[in-house]
């Protein structure tokens, strides 16, 4: 033991010496928490997040996450962290995460949000949502006691691969649905579009989530969906009888396996660009989807709408507002709206005539393939119609919701 402790002695002082050498860095490690930290964090695990962390001289754990960047362009984001602090049960943690710096079509973005929230859960099956403290500098304060010998912190609840597995293995087992591989993601992972319900219906419907790797809740919204669809009681069946649903459900899978924000392998914006023929080397993630697309039409399948959800801290329908004659798609956009504050409990509302992002899926499928389309963002800090922050099973709600809101929405089409 003698040893043990000489070792850790000439260990501490020759970090010392080496902080000493560097005199001017801000990160100030007190050479006797290099041996007695008591916190471990732990990232090697499915969607969490890559960081740095060190335990800072008041045992609080001061962690970097590490950005997401977006290929030749300014732009770097991080929304997304999912780490998994291991200490002994009843130890008061800090986190302090100090690098929300993201940067936004080529501006850095505002500061953090006072309705900022976090997620924990001491088992990794219940969830719970806790504030944050917005600290200057855009950095976040997280503080609680272990319920466990471990505890996973997260921005949103997370829905992880294995969470779509399972999905996609009950879906199999259906005689209504069916899961068909369209191609490969950047890694190699295999691409699935879902389909729920018959071909032959007179309506289609296309959902894509998860373009952007943090934003689970659509994920969990399709999730509610498919087990409305599948829960084959009479609301189900009159809604298969109207339309048939195609669903990509998890788009950017590699971020969502290394626990990224926002860009595919590559750095490509999955949610940008559609205004052009994807690139299957540099974005196959949608080049795979634009070849079912045009399968699709050819076979005279074209969606009659289609829908990509996101999340963001605003919420709202993003209505695309492509050039020429958009008329007949406003009024069916209208409807849509009217249906979802009707039938689920969105309240946030569409954005504005003036408000135009060229290159989005919503965008694109209108242009390109004429297809009605928008991008649905899920507020992932507060649900206004619930007044609650989100959870898992508020998305799954949702979801389940929105059979009825499509059935409403294609009737009379
Ligand atoms: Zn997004």
């Amino acid at each position: 033991m003698k040893q043990v402790a000489f070792f850790i002695f000439v260990l501490s002082h020759l970090a010392n010496q080496v902080l000493g050498a560097f005199g001017g860095s801000h990160i100030h490690v007190k050479a006797d928490t290099l041996a007695a930290s008591k916190i471990f964090i732990n990232t090697a695990f499915e969607n969490a997040s890559p960081m740095n962390w060190h335990i800072d001289s008041a045992g609080r754990v001061i962690g970097q996450m590490v950005y997401d960047h977006e290929r030749f362009s300014p732009n770097r984001a991080v929304n997304h962290y999912h780490f998994r602090v291991e200490a002994a049960v009843g130890t008061e943690v800090t986190v302090i995460l100090e690098n929300f710096d993201n940067i936004w079509n080529g501006r850095l973005a505002s500061d953090l949000s006072e309705k900022s929230r976090y997620v924990v859960s001491f088992d990794n099956k219940k969830w719970e949502s806790r504030s944050v403290v917005p600290l200057p500098g855009r950095r976040v304060f997280i503080k609680f006691k272990m319920e466990a010998p471990q505890a996973y912190i997260a921005s949103v609840e997370p829905y992880r691969i294995s969470d779509l597995n399972k999905m996609l293995a009950r879906i199999k087992q259906h005689k209504l649905a069916s899961v068909t591989t369209i191609g490969k993601t950047s890694e190699g992972r295999s691409l699935e579009i879902v389909r729920i319900g018959n071909e032959n219906a007179p309506k289609r419907l296309f959902l894509r989530a998860r373009a952007h790797a943090f934003e689970a809740g659509g994920n969990w919204t399709v999730e509610g969906l498919v087990q409305k669809l599948l829960s084959n009681d009479d609301d189900a069946k009159r809604y298969l009888k109207t339309y048939c649903v195609y669903i990509l459900p998890m788009a950017n899978k590699d971020g969502v396996a290394r626990g990224k924000t926002r860009f595919n392998a590559n750095g490509y914006d999955l949610n940008r660009k559609w205004d052009v023929p994807a690139d299957s080397l540099i974005a196959p993630e949608n080049y795979y989807l634009e070849q079912w697309l045009h399968r699709m039409v050819k076979a005279n399948k074209r969606p009659d709408l289609a829908l990509d959800i996101h999340n963001d801290a605003g919420g709202y329908l993003h209505i695309s507002r492509p050039d020429g004659d958009i008329s007949a798609y406003l009024s069916n956009m209208e409807k849509l709206e009217m249906l979802l504050r009707k039938h689920t409990w969105f309240t946030a509302g569409s954005t504005k005539p003036s408000f135009r992002n060229p290159g989005t899926l919503g965008e694109g499928f209108m242009e390109r393939f004429g297809i009605h389309a928008a991008v649905y963002e899920l507020n992932y800090e507060w649900i206004a119609g619930l007044n609650k922050a989100p959870l898992a099973e508020d998305w799954v709600s949702l979801g389940q919701n929105l059979g009825e809101v499509f059935y409403n929405y294609f009737k009379g089409n």
